[in-house]
């Protein structure tokens, strides 16, 4: 871990080289148009760099140049055993450059230095490793057939895949979608976020230092509908992997339709139910977890745990004790290591979550904790971490995804209820459930609809389970082997063994 001081980190950040290119068949080039768009820092509002805007003919560029690699069997015709050691020599190189990365990515949205290293750096480079270390134990299958004939059944690249990213964990999110896809033997388009483009850029030059060859990955800059439009529409892509929000989700499934039927792979929004029963095991460390739930990334996270349902009997002791946890989460400058919770993506971004906090507060929730834009640092984007009680299920906060420090509790009187409330959703990535029951935590297990449900703690997990959403939460997995499966198609082979 990291040994640097606030001062080191503020020093460091005068010096940083900001990548501002974008990457077409391995080559850094300004957008053809010569557009480019200001990065921001929320930290202090300062512009960090000009950063290449693509448009669709750089879309177009970077399309055929994935193409040709692909064509040319440069990567996607190679060994696994090859593909195994470029990948983790990519992981080694994250290793080196960490204290980079994890600078970038805090400067660029605005987290915690030290949740960058700990959590974004640290988990890329486990994402990356883990399924570089993959590739050569994977194997196909052989049909059950008779004599006199075989039946293989193989796994083949899909071809191009252009990979649409957010803003909240820019780089383990591009890492989740470029670690399998190149592992399988694609080309990849990768468009970061036009809120958060540095550190997709910073995995560009990496890959190339690591031996993937110049067009297997490209990396296009640029705002959603001038470069990540024209990339969904694209008859040349074959498929899409998106973390985004639903709606933009939907709309990249109307994209498909109305192009060439590209595969398409959604992890979207949420609003997550942590359910606490009364006799849930320690409701100190539960209300910990709670806080840390919402709280941790500035809210900012798909599985933030922003409804929390109380058993009545518990829930004025237990809305105090969220409100005490959530003390430490004062936002403070992001460089500093101490801090737990820093800058919001944005302007616009802090504006969207003030306007639900006065929204709750029209809908007749109670304010028990923050409620306000905080000012650690001059012109930065900050909001004080946020908690509601008595808020209905049917109030806006309950239902709309905020993306933002907001805590929604709300109580309930028995598990039936309980589950009720938790399921009545658009969305399913994640669920929570706090009990000593070990009979009642596997039935409401099973019951809740969603992709990840923790019994007693919260966000566990890890590179060998996978991820993903029920309903409008998405579709398909990331991490695990079954992260496989989005970026390959199967194909059935018939040997005849009977004549000849
Ligand atoms: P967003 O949907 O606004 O943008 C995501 C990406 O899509 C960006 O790169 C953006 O430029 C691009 N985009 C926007 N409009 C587009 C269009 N018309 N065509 C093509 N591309 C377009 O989401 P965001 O605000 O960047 O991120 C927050 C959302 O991401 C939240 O809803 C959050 O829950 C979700 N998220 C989900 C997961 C998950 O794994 N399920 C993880 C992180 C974030």
């Amino acid at each position: 871990m990291s040994k640097k001081t606030f001062a080191d980190w503020l020093e460091l950040a005068g010096k940083v080289r900001i990548p501002n290119l974008a990457l077409i068949n391995g080559e850094w080039v300004p957008a053809r148009s010569g557009k480019q768009f200001a990065c921001l820092s929320p930290i202090d509002g300062r512009v960090l760099a000009q950063v290449a805007d693509c448009q669709a003919e750089d879309v177009e560029r970077a399309v055929a140049a994935a193409r040709a690699s692909f064509e040319s069997g440069v990567w996607s015709n190679t060994k696994p055993v090859h593909r195994k050691k470029t990948l983790i020599k990519f992981a080694q190189l994250l290793e080196r450059d960490r204290d980079e990365l994890a600078l970038l990515e805090s400067l660029d949205m605005g987290k915690p230095i030290g949740d960058a290293l700990a959590v974004d750096v640290s988990a890329s480079i486990r994402c990356m490793s883990w399924t570089g270390e993959a590739i050569d134990k994977v194997y196909g299958e052989v049909a059950a057939t008779g004599p006199d004939e075989l039946g293989l059944i193989t796994r083949e690249p899909l071809g191009v895949i252009g990979a649409i990213v957010p803003w909240n964990f820019p780089m383990l999110m591009a890492t989740w979608k470029i670690a399998p896809a190149l592992a399988t033997g694609n080309s990849i388009v990768l468009k970061p976020s036009e809120k958060s483009p540095l550190t997709a850029l910073k995995l560009g030059e990496l890959a190339l230092e690591a031996g993937i060859p110049p067009g297997v990955l490209n990396v296009l800059p640029g705002y959603g509908k001038t470069a990540g439009e024209p990339l969904a529409l694209h008859m040349d892509v074959d498929g899409l992997v998106f973390t985004g929000s639903t709606l933009v989700g939907k709309y990249l499934l109307e994209c498909a339709g109305r192009s060439n039927m590209k595969r398409v792979y959604l992890e979207c929004g949420g609003k997550s139910p942590n359910i606490v029963f009364a006799d849930a095991p320690d409701l100190d460390k539960a209300a910990e977890a709670a806080a840390m739930g919402i709280f941790y990334n500035q809210g900012e996270v798909c599985t933030a745990a922003s409804r929390l349902l109380v058993e009545r009997s518990i829930h004025d002791e237990f809305v105090a004790l969220v409100a005490k946890a959530s003390q430490i989460m004062s936002p403070k400058h992001p460089l500093d290591p101490s801090t737990s919770m820093g800058a919001m993506v944005d302007e616009g971004q802090t504006r969207r979550v003030l306007s639900y906090i006065e929204r709750a507060q029209q809908d007749g929730a109670a304010l028990v904790h923050g409620g306000a834009r905080a000012e650690p640092v001059a012109n930065g984007c900050y909001i004080e971490p946020t908690i509601f009680k008595h808020v209905a299920p049917t109030h806006t906060i309950a239902r709309e995804e905020i993306f933002g420090p907001v805590l929604a509790v709300i109580p309930f009187d028995d598990e039936a209820q309980a589950l009720r409330i938790a399921n009545d959703t658009e969305y399913g990535l994640a669920a929570g459930l706090w009990t000593r029951d070990i009979t009642r935590a596997h039935r409401v297990a099973r019951k809740l609809r969603a992709g990840s449900v923790w019994v007693n703690y919260w966000d566990g997990g890890d590179m060998t389970a996978p991820f993903g959403g029920y309903k409008q939460s998405g579709n398909g997995r990331d991490k695990s082997l079954h992260a496989f499966e989005k970026y390959t198609e199967v194909k059935a082979t018939w040997i005849n063994l009977a004549d000849g």
